[in-house]
């Protein structure tokens, strides 16, 4: 303790406290504080100052609070994020900007073998949206024990081979049999995480793999829609190996809204050595002339399944209906 005198009485103004944003319900945050969760509150001048965001603080966020007498915290500042991700608001506040998670460290797109299906088209627009956020990304394929036959393992080396060259860690684990669990423990260890998939590829199973406390409901697909989960435009960060992994609504809801089409390229980072040798500058490249993309796909230095992805989020890019 130092030991200048402190003050007595009322004027005295208590030490701010510092706390992780869990959960937001509305107008209330769960904070946590050491080993302690709190509920807050934003103070009221707060919520002006940006009005292109629809909520001036997001689950991840780190913020500053003065508790109350009643035990509750009131959020007093904001510490800056390194990152984030967004959608564009529906309703009322349409076209503003919502943040669903901030300080995300790494963004895991989870897969299946079969049932379903691994999906590139899914896995290209997540890798695009973590690009995109400059967010760290991996995929896993889980229900590894799903293969059996050697064209099936061919197909499954395939895709891991392919993100594998690109830069993306492929982890291949089944949530059923243990294969893979700590390894994707590890990587999830003390880190923000985004952890998302199509419904049906053992997201919840394999959470609860990793972390068994955490009791997600798994199965019945309608089941988790009656519950409003994931109807619910709050995020939730749930404790997971010493980090956190935020439970997030589907794909479609991360903005790469914001994305003029011309953009779109840089964020395939096999693209990106060929951007400045295409005739026409800037280049989609999908109809112009002269385009080093599009050569560099007939040379298979680009593989077909990525440029077809490619040219599948131009389009949606053009029609403005992705991230909606
Ligand atoms: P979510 O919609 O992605 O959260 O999927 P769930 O976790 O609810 O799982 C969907 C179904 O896949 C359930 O019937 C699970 O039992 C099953 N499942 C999950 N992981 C595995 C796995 O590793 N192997 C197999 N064979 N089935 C799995
Ligand atoms: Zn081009």
């Amino acid at each position: 303790m130092p030991d200048t005198p402190t003050s007595p009485g009322p004027r005295a103004e208590p030490t701010p406290v510092e706390g992780l944003v869990l959960r937001s319900t509305g107008s209330w945050y769960d904070v946590r504080v050491g080993d302690e969760t709190v509920q807050a509150r934003v103070r009221g001048k707060f919520r002006l100052e940006d009005r292109d965001v629809t909520n001036p603080v997001a689950v991840g966020d780190r913020v500053t609070m003065r508790m109350e007498d009643d035990g509750t915290g009131l959020i007093t500042d904001l510490l800056p994020r390194h990152s984030k991700l967004s959608r564009r608001a529906a309703g009322r506040r349409a076209g503003r900007e919502h943040v669903l998670v901030a300080n995300v460290d790494a963004a895991w797109c989870v897969q299946a073998t079969k049932l379903p299906s691994f999906n590139p088209g899914f896995v290209d627009r997540f890798l695009v949206m973590a690009e995109a956020y400059g967010i760290p990304a991996g995929i896993v394929i889980n229900k590894a024990d799903l293969v059996v036959r050697e064209d099936h393992a061919e197909d499954v080396a395939y895709w891991q081979g392919l993100y594998e060259s690109l830069g993306y860690p492929v982890l291949l684990v089944s949530a059923e049999t243990g294969e893979g669990i700590e390894g994707f423990r590890e990587r999830l260890r003390g880190k923000t995480s985004v952890v998302a998939g199509p419904s049906g590829v053992g997201k919840s199973t394999l959470l609860n793999a990793v972390e068994p406390a955490l009791g997600l409901r798994t199965g019945e697909v309608s089941e988790k829609t009656r519950k409003g989960r994931h109807t619910t435009t709050f995020a939730e960060l749930l404790p997971v190996a010493g980090g956190y992994v935020a439970d997030t609504p589907g794909i479609r809801e991360f903005g790469i809204w914001d994305m003029e089409p011309e953009e779109l390229s840089a964020y395939f980072v096999e693209m990106r050595a060929y951007l400045g040798e295409c005739h026409f500058q800037p280049c989609t490249h999908d109809h112009e002339p002269g385009c080093a993309v599009k050569a560099a796909v007939e040379d298979d230095e680009i593989a077909p399944e990525r440029y077809l992805s490619y040219l599948n989020i131009l389009e949606s890019l053009r029609e403005g209906d992705v991230g909606r």
